[in-house]
């Protein structure tokens, strides 16, 4: 992840033996930003997938962030690009192309 003012941070994801209680590498990263930075704004984010150690391939792939992950870029940079994949050329997209009809509080719009 790449705050507005440059500065990357990494996460990895946090499987946990509960599903539920995993935390993906999109949120660690952003904590890490905002305990150094305080809010920084998310200028680009991706997310990748390691092969296991033993697969043959050792191909890296850009993958999607999940539900949970889109909202929580939304809320800390609604501005935020978001790198995913698209064949063999990651896309760029904005996040809020990531989140058609995004979840609100107050009256539907
Ligand atoms: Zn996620």
């Amino acid at each position: 992840m790449r705050t507005r003012t440059g500065t990357v941070f990494t996460g990895v994801n946090l499987d946990a033996y509960l599903g539920r209680m995993a935390v993906c590498a999109e949120a660690v990263a952003l904590g890490r930003a905002v305990i150094d930075l305080g809010s920084d704004g998310i200028d680009t984010i991706v997310a990748v997938r390691h092969p296991p150690p033993e697969a043959k391939d050792q191909t890296v792939a850009v993958v999607s962030p999940c539900g949970a992950c889109r909202e929580l870029i939304f809320d800390y940079d609604r501005n935020a690009r978001v790198i995913v994949p698209n064949g063999k050329s990651p896309a760029v997209v904005a996040i809020a192309e990531l989140l058609p009809n995004k979840y609100t509080r107050g009256p539907e719009r």
